[in-house]
């Protein structure tokens, strides 16, 4: 796994999202989509893809990576359960983390205004969202992005 470290001075400095669970956070996720790539999600997406436009592409992105937020999520709820290495705070870095890197924040940001279209990770409210539903299950089962989106 491959972390670039400067994503964590933009998470403190250029999002003000800094502490050590932010980090975990961001690692989790990262192991998530090595979760994905071992049950076979990613290659379903990888050819569910090649069907779609550029908007759907993105769609079935944006469902991929909020699943990967989720199943960041029940790692901490689990690491915590069998550790105790949750603080007082965390859960509001990890929260704030993930709302400071939604689609619509950083489009915001950088470009002046938000294209949902276009979004490949999801928005804030949809990062916090998922994170808050695998840290309350702590239960992969509840990560169905896929399903849940497709209502
Ligand atoms: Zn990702």
């Amino acid at each position: 796994m491959y972390i670039d470290l400067s994503f964590y001075r933009d998470l403190k400095d250029g999002y003000g999202a800094p502490g050590d669970f932010a980090q975990a956070y961001v690692i989790a996720h990262e192991v998530g989509h090595h979760v994905q790539n071992q049950i076979g999600i990613m290659e379903q997406v990888e050819r569910a893809r090649q069907d779609l436009d550029q908007v759907g592409a993105n769609r079935l992105s944006v469902m991929q990576e909020l699943q990967t937020d989720c199943l960041a999520s029940v790692w901490a709820y689990n690491a915590d359960r069998a550790r105790d290495v949750l603080e007082q705070g965390d859960i509001k870095e990890g929260l704030d983390a993930a709302s400071s890197i939604g689609d619509d924040r950083l489009q915001m940001e950088y470009q002046g205004k938000v294209t949902p279209d276009s979004f490949t990770h999801g928005s804030s409210a949809q990062r916090v969202s998922w994170f808050k539903t695998g840290l309350e299950s702590g239960d992969i089962t509840s990560c169905n992005t896929f399903e849940a989106m497709n209502q």
